[in-house]
């Protein structure tokens, strides 16, 4: 892989361009020897983790590109919490083509991108989504996962690539003594409530350290997940993200270098092959130490829906990507997600315990399952639950090329149906314990999903239709939903069908 235009803004960034590759891997960025073909990774949430680690393991030279931070737990206040949310929280780096580009910001671990009617937030960090994520890692069921993706096969994915992904990670469901234990009182109350009522609730496996969360509770460690501080990264340590076993493997293979805070601006498609891409590294403060292009011959795109389909879309309005494909921005949503909040008699005061980590599914409407995560907020007597359901429409992603924004087209979908189907379910459990419905949240999406479908914009191994050895394994390849359930788990294990597919297939374009 060569560094084809190097503008070094900062002579003294050349020093500190030598330190960046973190987690004790060697730098890959000259071209290996003849013949041998080169990856490079844009983004390093679930999906770019997977690719790095099977890239790697084949043998195939691979640089990962993240725009965000590294971070690792130095001490309880590593991570921003809720109740001590600052700059480190939010990613406010503006863009190169923005009006403010070149102002500072700060490279915090989560980015909203405001829209029509709804905001996406997306993980910005190494590791990205894994990071920032609640820790539900939960398999759809078949019938929903066969009405969202009737070109794949459902028992591959559970007999191979969900398992795949647990095992990678080390997750598990949570255990019954840490459910018995007093901080996830509010779990068992959801539980009983639910059960009661008939739901079908399960224990999905969650990205986290049990034991480690044992140690919290006997105070053996600083509590955080136990006392409900688990998003915006876990200071405990007990958050099993994807930088502590897909990237840490994939850069062990000796065939993958990492950088983070190096955000990819543009891609451009070279003649006859191969692809380059334009990046410019950043401070944690925005201040832009160095802009450079590298090339290599196979890409693949895991910037998380939203910034996969906005460098699509911008390279595509730039002219460098050249292939006939008008789909890409279209078959985007909100995976059919719902925040619905209650006030619950027995939900009493007091911390409670996180991750979230109990489902309960309502299937008595033939047309819409509706699944409940129980989302654990430490504001008695406050009940939170994601609620989701296969949605009933997609929408569509914009990119504005004069504010150099993706631009959200979303309808709300108030009164759709499956939206309906969601709020009847919750108000049969706040009417069944006697609690008070608080008025819906609205507009905050964590599950952004599409806007490089699979079967439309791409293949169903992710190659973006119009370009050879493009291909995008990310968030952006589901229909706006990960039927009917939170998405991560399907977003990783799509991506490791997806490699374990083409990798052999890229490793004899070698010889
Ligand atoms: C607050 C929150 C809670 C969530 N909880 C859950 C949960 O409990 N369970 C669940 O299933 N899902 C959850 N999600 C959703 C889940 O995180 C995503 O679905 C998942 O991370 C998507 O994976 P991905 O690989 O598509 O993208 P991501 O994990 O978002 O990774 C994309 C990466 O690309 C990087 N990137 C973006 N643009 C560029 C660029 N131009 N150059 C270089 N790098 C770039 C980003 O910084 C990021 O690291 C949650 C999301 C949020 C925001």
């Amino acid at each position: 892989m060569t560094t084809s235009r190097r503008k070094f803004i900062q002579r003294s960034s050349l020093l500190a361009a030598s330190t960046l590759l973190p987690l004790g891997c060697s730098d890959h960025s000259d071209r290996p020897a003849t013949g041998e073909r080169t990856a490079i990774v844009i983004g390093s949430g679930f999906a770019g983790s997977v690719a790095a680690l099977r890239l790697g393991q084949a043998g195939i030279s691979t640089i990962v590109l993240e725009r965000g931070q590294q971070w690792s737990v130095t001490g309880p206040d590593t991570f921003p919490t809720t109740t001590n949310f600052d700059r480190r929280g939010t990613w406010s780096i503006p863009s190169s083509g923005s009006s403010n580009a070149g102002q500072s910001g700060y490279a915090g671990l989560l980015e909203t991108i405001p829209g029509k009617n709804v905001a996406a937030v997306c993980g910005a960090c190494l590791g990205g989504g894994s990071l920032v994520y609640g820790g539900v890692l939960i398999q759809p069921a078949q019938k929903e996962f066969e009405q969202v993706f009737p070109y794949l096969s459902f028992q591959d994915m559970d007999n191979i690539y969900y398992r795949r992904v647990l095992a990678t990670l080390g997750a598990a469901p949570i255990p019954d003594d840490v459910l018995a234990s007093p901080n996830y009182a509010a779990h068992r109350t959801f539980i009983e409530d639910t059960s009661a009522l008939g739901y079908e609730v399960r224990r999905p496996h969650t990205g986290f350290d049990w034991d480690i969360i044992r140690q919290e509770i006997t105070g053996e460690v600083p509590a955080a997940a136990s006392i409900g501080e688990y998003a915006f990264g876990c200071n405990s340590n007990a958050k099993l993200s994807t930088d502590k076993n897909y990237l840490h493997d994939a850069v062990a293979t000796g065939n993958v270098a990492i950088r983070s805070l190096t955000e990819v601006e543009l891609i451009r498609e070279r003649t006859p092959s191969g692809y380059t891409v334009v990046c410019r590294r950043i401070s944690a403060e925005g201040e832009v130490l160095e802009e450079y292009e590298l090339v290599t011959d196979y890409l693949f795109m895991a910037a998380g829906s939203m910034n996969t389909t906005r460098l699509l879309l911008k390279s595509q309005h730039a002219g460098e990507l050249r292939g006939a494909n008008d789909r890409v921005g279209s078959g985007w949503g909100t995976n059919g997600d719902l925040l619905l909040a209650q006030l619950h008699p027995d939900v009493s005061t007091g911390a409670q315990g996180g991750p979230a980590c109990i489902a309960a599914t309502d299937t008595s409407n033939p047309a819409h399952t509706v699944t409940f995560m129980h989302s654990p907020v430490s504001i008695a007597p406050l009940q939170l639950q994601m609620s989701m359901a296969v949605p009933d429409r997609t929408g569509q992603l914009l990119y504005n090329s004069e504010t150099d924004a993706t631009v959200i087209d979303w309808e709300s979908d108030a009164g759709t149906p499956s939206i309906l189907a969601q709020q009847a379910s919750f108000e049969r459990i706040v009417g069944s314990n006697g609690g008070a419905a608080a008025p819906f949240i609205e507009g905050q999406i964590w599950h952004p999903l599409g806007g490089a479908v699979m079967n439309d914009a791409c293949d169903t191994l992710g190659q973006l239709y119009g370009y050879r050895n493009l291909f995008v394994v990310d968030g952006s390849l589901l229909p706006g939903s990960a039927a009917g359930v939170n998405p991560a788990l399907t977003v990783a294990a799509n991506a490791e069908r997806i490699m374990e597919a083409i990798v052999d297939g890229l490793v004899r374009e070698t010889v």
